[in-house]
């Protein structure tokens, strides 16, 4: 029988914010990190190109470029360019609908594809960058998924009947913006390399108007550090 090694992530990195803090955090606790990130046809593919800067700055075991084209199916703002990108602000969730910006079944298609990755490695970790709390609405960064995917995961896998179960790791999924923000400065992210702007022009700058870029303002505002981000 295989050692049991509790050592390995997978993390899922988007190239923003969220997902840079949370990489700092599994590095953090000595794990050793493989990062994946997602080409999925989303508008702001640019992200991926922060990813990797990410990934090299903080140091992973390796970092894989993922294409798997669920913007073929549209249905959400982030992936069908006939559906406007909300900049009004009126589109953050807040118990009231799901945001338009929500990709359909996005977080669980990549968390099966980080746990057949998992699998192979023989990590028992998988980091997602989910968050409840500043961008709620979207189903799938609820905790209750989250619970039922680890439940499910370790059903489904021969790690899991095995005895060598995975855990869906959530370290950002109860602070705020400005919480991760201070947690990411203290381990050194260079929040520079991280994107959030769902409409970056050719330049690569920032819109400043996109629901993302507000939550992302407004957190540095509340977290009392200089924003990095270059806006148009
Ligand atoms: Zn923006």
């Amino acid at each position: 029988m295989s050692k049991r090694n509790l050592d390995k992530a997978v993390v899922l990195l988007s190239g923003g914010l969220d997902s840079a803090t949370m990489l700092a955090i599994a590095i953090n606790q000595g794990l050793d990190c493989h990062c994946i990130s997602f080409d999925y046809g989303q508008r702001h593919v640019a992200e991926i190109r922060f990813a990797g800067r990410i990934a090299q700055a903080l140091g992973v075991k390796s970092h894989e470029i993922v294409h798997l084209d669920i913007g073929n199916m549209g249905g959400s703002a982030l992936t069908d360019e006939s559906i406007d990108v909300p900049e009004n602000g009126e589109d953050l969730g807040d118990g009231h609908g799901i945001p338009v910006t929500y990709v359909p079944a996005r977080n669980t298609i990549f968390l099966s594809y980080a746990l057949g990755y998992a699998e192979v490695l023989e990590a028992h970790n998988i980091f997602i960058g989910v968050n409840s709390v500043d961008y709620s609405g979207y189903p799938d960064c609820r905790p209750e998924f989250i619970e039922a995917f680890e439940n499910m995961a370790n059903l489904a896998t021969r790690i899991g009947v095995e005895g060598r179960p995975v855990r869906i790791q959530t370290p950002l999924i109860d602070l705020t913006k400005d919480e991760i923000i201070r947690t990411g400065l203290s381990l050194n992210v260079d929040y520079g390399s991280t994107v959030s702007c769902y409409q970056l022009d050719s330049d690569g700058l920032a819109c400043g108007v996109c629901d993302s870029c507000r939550i992302r303002k407004a957190g540095f505002a509340k977290a009392g550090a200089p924003d990095p981000t270059l806006y148009a």
